[in-house]
């Protein structure tokens, strides 16, 4: 597809802009440009064209089953767009003074008590910008929680093998040295590993509870025990907390820090790289080492606090506030049965298209049941029939469906890892399941049409590795 930049035809334009009615402003001397700025230059009506057809060739929510592992791509309410978009919400400057934006804190402040309740914390940052930053920014509080406690031969991290790759990368980022954990048969932490890793050296560790086998651990209190125990803090990847909210807390199970992803699991669309947002809650003894930027009561009405033993600031101002928005509207009109009700139905339409897919696929540490998203194994069928699990996420694009997540967790061989979200109705279900058993057919009948997959996208298989490794990010102008 041709760029702006290529379709433009000079002197074509679709700017209609008042007169100027206030005297002209000059630039400082020596900053103008010395070339005129370039542009594309078109009509309306082609601009309009070419962004629809963007639009056409990306997959969304907006058109069709996302069931992306891990991701929690379900649909949100256009109506909490709406809200955050509203002018208060969206025409304010961070550097406002706190009077002339009570209600903007009012929102951080509620919207941390709604979260600190849904996740048994005590208090909440909503600085860091996503997920992976939550984790950083927990992990430089528990350093610095170690060292003002003259503690500071605690410098490593444990993390279990299942875990999401960020939470070594994170912790590596704060400097720390990370132990892998394995897991256990039934996929979850093996405790006598854990015993024999946790000790005066540890800082801390990492978990993700339902883990990313789509399942809940039966040891977790005995798991944060042991690291309590041995002197170390317990940090909630919450990221999967979808499964789980209103019905069981990180608190309660023992975890001293979360981190959400209001992203996934609070009401906003990811996936397009647009803002998203990873507050870090945690327990009042941990509170002063929060980030900077935290609303709450003052003398006048409400304010911006600095924590007093503050890790300093992780971003600028007070984060991605639109998604805070978007989080509280979601939280408030779903309410605690809710919230609640919408964790049942993910768990629920995981568990149905695991079992319905169970005579086609096999389904990796399937014993009991799955929370809200479920693993399967294609080493089997690979080695049988020489088909992989890229070749069937490959196919699902023909049918309209977005892939799984592939080749994660790394715990399991040819994973396609499946997350339908409580958004999606019965039917919905029902035809992935028979789109999945008819691809799973034709690994029989015609193996090599599905090596050849996708027949019907603008792109089939790129070259993911140079796409990574050589990545062309910037238009070249030809020379004039
Ligand atoms: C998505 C995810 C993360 C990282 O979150 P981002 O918001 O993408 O930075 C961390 N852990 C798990 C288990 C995840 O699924």
């Amino acid at each position: 597809m041709e760029l702006l930049f290529e379709k433009s035809v000079p002197d074509r334009g679709c700017d209609l802009l008042p007169p100027l009615d206030v005297p002209p402003a000059h630039l400082l001397e020596g900053l103008e440009r010395k070339t005129p700025l370039r542009q594309p230059e078109m009509a309306e009506v082609d601009l309009s064209r070419h962004y629809s057809a963007l639009c056409r060739r990306t997959h969304g929510v907006n058109n069709g089953f996302y069931p992306l592992g891990s991701c929690t791509m379900k649909y949100n309410p256009k109506i909490n767009e709406e809200l955050a978009a509203l002018p208060g919400f969206a025409g304010v400057h961070p550097l406002q003074s706190a009077d002339t934006v009570q209600g903007c804190l009012e929102v951080l402040g509620w919207a941390e008590e709604l979260l600190c309740e849904v996740t048994g914390m005590d208090q909440m940052t909503f600085q860091p910008a996503a997920g992976a930053h939550g984790e950083f920014t927990a992990l430089l509080m528990v350093k610095k929680y170690h060292l003002d406690r003259g503690d500071p031969a605690r410098t490593k991290i444990l993390v279990p093998d299942s875990a999401h790759g960020t939470n070594p990368a994170s912790a590596a980022m704060c400097g720390f040295t990370v132990v892998n954990v394995p897991s256990n048969s039934q996929g979850g932490v093996d405790l006598e590993a854990l015993r024999a890793a946790a000790g005066p050296d540890t800082a801390g560790l990492m978990l993700t509870n339902p883990n990313t086998l789509g399942l809940f651990d039966p040891n977790i209190l005995e798991i944060t025990r042991i690291v309590h125990d041995a002197g170390g803090l317990c940090y909630y990847d919450g990221a999967n907390l979808n499964a789980v909210m209103g019905v069981a807390r990180p608190g309660d199970m023992g975890f001293d820090l979360v981190h959400l992803n209001l992203h996934k699991t609070f009401s906003t669309p990811h996936g397009g790289g647009g803002p998203g947002s990873g507050p870090v809650g945690c327990k009042d003894f941990l509170a002063p080492f929060l980030p900077l930027y935290h609303a709450a009561e003052g003398e006048d009405g409400l304010e911006f606090q600095h924590p007093a033993k503050s890790i300093g600031s992780v971003k600028s101002f007070y984060g991605n506030f639109a998604v805070v928005v978007k989080a509280l509207a979601y939280l408030l009109t779903l309410g605690s049965e809710g919230i609640t009700e919408a964790a049942q139905g993910a768990v629920l339409n995981a568990n149905y298209m695991r079992e319905m897919l169970r005579d086609s696929y096999d389904v990796a540490y399937g014993d009991g049941p799955c929370m809200h998203e479920f693993v399967l194994t294609l080493a089997g069928l690979k080695r049988e029939k020489g088909v992989s699990a890229m070749d069937v996420a490959k196919a699902l694009l023909d049918d309209g469906i977005h892939p799984p997540t592939m080749y994660f967790p790394l715990i399991v061989e040819e994973a396609l890892m499946a997350e339908p979200t409580e958004t999606e109705s019965r039917e919905t279900i029902d035809q992935a399941v028979a789109v999945l058993k008819a691809i799973r057919a034709r690994a029989d009948s015609d193996p090599d049409s599905l090596h050849a997959a996708p027949h019907t996208t603008p792109i089939g298989r790129p070259d993911e590795v140079s796409a990574a490794r050589h990545p062309v990010l910037r238009y070249e102008f030809p020379a004039e």
